[in-house]
């Protein structure tokens, strides 16, 4: 039997071979052989289940954006304990004030009060959160995620020991905006507890069109993240750091050169993760069956027309950490003749040693890597003039690469205090330890 849900067929005359991995079933999610092939320009994994038959999914429809993997032999990385951490999640609340239809943490609706919000106790996360500094030494990037963070009755106790922890980095708030937008009492709290240099909010934003918002959230946001966007310009000197988080399906992918656009005009907006959509918690439940329609290549392709030559396949390079198909990341400069691209005055390879295990790195990283140190000092830039574009294609069953898994950086913290890959966490699998 053979149900080769794909949009190709799986013996192409013209496919060359790319490697083998380890991927999944996406029907019963087994652990199965596969094959990563090209064909056409386009890069397919193929597999085969012994109870469902074939599968093969387009993993990059452009294969100038599938990268070849340096392998885990080289890197010899092989677990999320000796893997570098370049972000650590943790859930701090199970509860959200949303219910969107794509929520790869499937959080439940809670009516707000606080005796509805599933927390997790402070002194319990301070005692998860040690395990891990301990464990790593350090935390670059911490986040705040759950369910909706901001439900936390504690959050601000939560903050004050996250940012003067002298081995955490940087503390991330993974909000999608309501209550800050809604609540002016919290956004008054949150804007004393701020400490600059050390706290940003990663801010669910889908892009400022109406198409795609009701199928990624159930209901139309705009407004409260606008709000959200003009509170927080107002914390501390200079604005609390935001960094716009878009999903991508069908809807929005041809509106996210212009998300970057609209957040080019805040000084306080420093960056863009897109993230294609991808099968996890909620949405496993009724799109099990569904292959990816959107991937990396894709989202470039999207960029790269609608930048209209500000950026380029070159201006969007991998992150030379992890897996290279695990994040790919540009820059942009803003000028007085608009947005350029910061490649125009940085080498990128040459920086890759220096931003290595790092997906936090910033303008100092860069400029010490320069092949011309002085150039990015002449041009006398703070961190606000310039726009970070990251695209992160988080994978589920049908783009399953164990390779990549065995390399992850993005870890969420589990009740014990180990870590996982935040793809295996949220993947659904029967294995998975929460
Ligand atoms: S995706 Fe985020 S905002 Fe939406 S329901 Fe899940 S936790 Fe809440
Ligand atoms: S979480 Fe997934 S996409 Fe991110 S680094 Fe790990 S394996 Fe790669
Ligand atoms: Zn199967």
């Amino acid at each position: 039997m053979s149900h080769v849900i794909a949009d190709r067929d799986l013996s192409s005359k013209n496919a060359s071979h790319l490697k083998h991995t380890t991927s999944r079933c996406p029907s019963c999610y087994a652990s199965v052989a596969a094959e990563v092939i090209e064909s056409d320009g386009r890069v397919f994994m193929n597999r085969q289940c012994d109870e469902h038959g074939g599968f093969s999914a387009c993993i990059s429809s452009d294969s100038r954006f599938y990268h070849e993997d340096p392998g885990l032999s080289a890197k010899g990385s092989h677990s999320p304990r000796q893997n570098p951490t370049c972000i650590a999640l943790i859930e701090v609340v199970d509860s959200c004030n949303l219910s969107c239809p794509t929520c790869f943490a499937s959080s439940p609706r809670s009516s707000g009060k606080s005796a509805s919000i599933a927390a997790v106790p402070l002194e319990e996360l301070k005692q998860r959160i040690e395990h891990v500094v301990a464990d790593k030494g350090s935390i670059d990037i911490l986040q705040l995620s759950g369910g909706e963070p901001t439900l936390h009755p504690q959050l601000m106790e939560l903050l004050e020991y996250t940012q003067n922890h002298e081995l955490i980095g940087h503390t991330l708030i993974n909000t999608n905006g309501v209550r800050l937008a809604k609540d002016s009492d919290f956004a008054a709290a949150l804007s004393k507890a701020f400490k600059p240099g050390r706290l940003q909010l990663y801010l669910q934003f889908d892009g400022r069109q109406i198409s795609g918002q009701k199928e990624l959230r159930g209901a139309d946001l705009r407004e409260i993240r606008k709000r959200v966007i003009e509170v927080t310009a107002k914390m501390g000197c200079q604005g609390l750091p935001i960094t716009l988080a878009m999903t991508i399906i069908p809807e929005n992918l041809n509106q996210i050169w212009d998300t970057i656009e609209f957040g080019l005009a805040y000084n306080h907006i420093r960056g863009i993760t897109i993230q294609p959509f991808f099968s996890s918690g909620r949405s496993v439940h009724h799109k099990k069956t569904i292959p990816p329609k959107i991937n990396v290549a894709d989202i470039a392709h999207s960029l790269i027309e609608n930048s209209k030559g500000i950026l380029t396949p070159e201006d969007l390079p991998p992150l030379p950490c992890g897996s290279p198909n695990c994040a790919t990341i540009g820059y942009l400069l803003k000028t007085a003749k608009g947005p350029e691209s910061l490649r125009k005055y940085i080498d990128y390879g040459q920086a890759s040693d220096k931003i290595k295990d790092r997906l936090n790195f910033n303008l100092d990283d860069l400029s010490k890597c320069s092949c011309s140190p002085t150039e990015i000092d002449s041009l006398n830039v703070s961190e606000s003039q310039t726009f970070r574009i990251s695209i992160k294609p988080f994978m589920d069953a049908w783009s399953w690469d164990e390779d990549r898994i065995k390399q992850c950086c993005t870890h969420v913290i589990r009740k014990d205090g180990t870590l996982d890959s935040f793809c295996r966490y949220y993947s659904g699998y029967p294995e998975v330890i929460k």
